[in-house]
């Protein structure tokens, strides 16, 4: 790339939630194979973020782009309506077979935030097929949905855009952030959650949150006892739970899903993010039979959505080659070995003056610090260290791809180590 299209790109390309006229500046990136990213200079960067949780077995796989070319080879892609076709059949299947077995149903979509547009409009069809008006959710706070408008809504109100979107935003109803995993469980905890449920159950559509593991919304750990009261209460309650494992599905917590670490199974499920190994964008929004049927069978006839791009071949393909390498890879073991990994190299930095707290659950390590990093001087540290770590507010994390080896991650874990050793990078406050 020449500095011509660097300039190119400062004055008229917008990146992920940054500013077009004081942009921080962006690092040209070439090509990736492995975990590792090449820079235009030739430079190689061991990645830590797995482009956002999505590249679990590295990039360039030669499985994924086999898949890629055969299904190119047949057609790219052909409308979904009306036609089906092997691929998406495929992923499925696969789908199907690996989430819980209450999860019959499969709505392919283009992105995570539609999964979870998707998810919510399920269940306000599902209400008003029964013939109740159920339009509020009940979420929690911390909690991250993606961007578009009704996702947003449901992200916390602090944290994300409320205050920008006032008056335009529908509201509703949030939980205290839940109870940390590595703190002794109290039933107490879920008090709050369960006095919003009892007073407000007749209203309620569906509780919606990211099971065990809070991401963007600031890199939370909860008590698996937690997400299993939840479940009871929506049983108890007959309210919908629906999962939103966009970050979380797919191993990255340890368990195929992170319901699994207590034991529940959702009534739907939204999965994006890895499930095309990072290759492609694609989602998934998972339901049962019954809420299925009731949707079908309500005065719309049909569940009313259906993107121009829904169920694209290459997007299939790809996804169901990188289930295969998931479920062929032994996860299980590539997860913990990065857990323990990460547990002995990142606990010890609790001591340091700037660190706030350390965790670490499978495959993520978060070092959460007491000032906000300065994005433009810690990236460039990072980069000058021979990482790819984007850091964000008071967070330094890492969720590297499954296939990282044990010394590519120490170089991950000793940049991070290195990077709170330095007040000059962070903000004053
Ligand atoms: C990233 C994310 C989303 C949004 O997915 P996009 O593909 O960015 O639209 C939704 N929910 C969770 C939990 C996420 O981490």
């Amino acid at each position: 790339m020449t500095p011509d299209d660097l300039a190119f790109d400062r004055d008229h390309i917008w990146h992920p939630y940054t500013s077009m006229s004081q942009p921080l500046p962006c690092y040209p990136v070439v090509a990736a194979a492995g975990t590792s990213l090449q820079l235009a200079d030739s430079r190689q960067l061991v990645d830590g973020m797995s482009s956002w949780w999505a590249a679990i077995h590295g990039y360039n796989h030669p499985r994924l782009n086999q898949a890629l070319q055969a299904q190119m080879a047949e057609m790219s892609h052909v409308m979904f309506g009306g036609i089906t076709h092997p691929a998406a059949v495929a992923l499925c299947r696969r789908l199907v077979a690996m989430t819980p077995s209450q999860l019959e149903c499969v709505f392919l979509a283009d992105s995570g935030s539609v999964a979870v547009e998707v998810s919510m409009k399920m269940a306000l069809q599902y209400w008003q097929a029964k013939g109740e008006k159920r339009q509020r959710f009940l979420t929690l706070r911390n909690g991250y949905h993606g961007d578009t408008f009704a996702a947003m809504s449901v992200c916390d109100p602090q944290n994300s855009m409320h205050s920008l979107y006032q008056g335009y935003l529908p509201e509703h109803l949030f939980a205290p952030a839940p109870p940390r995993f590595d703190q002794p469980w109290q039933e107490q905890d879920a008090d709050a959650l369960e006095q919003l449920i009892v007073e407000h159950h007749q209203q309620l559509a569906a509780v919606i949150l990211e099971p065990i593991v809070q991401g963007a919304g600031g890199m939370r750990f909860y008590h698996p006892r937690y997400l299993h009261r939840v479940r009871e209460l929506c049983d108890r309650y007959q309210l919908l739970l629906i999962a939103d494992e966009i970050a979380t599905g797919f191993g990255r917590t340890g368990r195929l899903f992170a319901c699994e670490h207590a034991a529940i199974s959702p009534d739907i499920l939204c999965v994006g993010k890895a499930l095309t190994g990072g290759t492609m964008t694609l989602s998934a929004t998972l339901t049962t039979r019954t809420v299925a049927d009731t949707i079908s069978n309500g005065a719309a006839g049909c569940f009313m959505h259906g993107p121009t791009f829904m169920g694209n071949p290459l997007a299939c393909a790809v996804a169901a080659e990188s289930l295969a390498i998931l479920q062929e890879n032994h996860w299980q073991t590539q997860v913990m070995d990065i857990e323990r990994q990460l547990h002995t190299a990142l606990m010890p930095l609790s001591s340091q003056p700037e660190v706030a707290d350390v965790r670490v659950l499978g495959a993520i390590g978060v070092v959460e610090t007491h000032r906000p990093v300065n994005m433009a001087a810690m990236q460039a540290f990072f980069v000058e260290q021979g990482v790819w770590i984007r850091p964000f507010g008071r967070l330094i994390y890492l969720m590297p791809p499954y296939v990282i080896s044990p010394q590519a991650l120490a170089r991950l874990t000793d940049a991070v180590s290195a990077a709170v050793a330095h007040p000059a990078l962070f903000n004053s406050q």
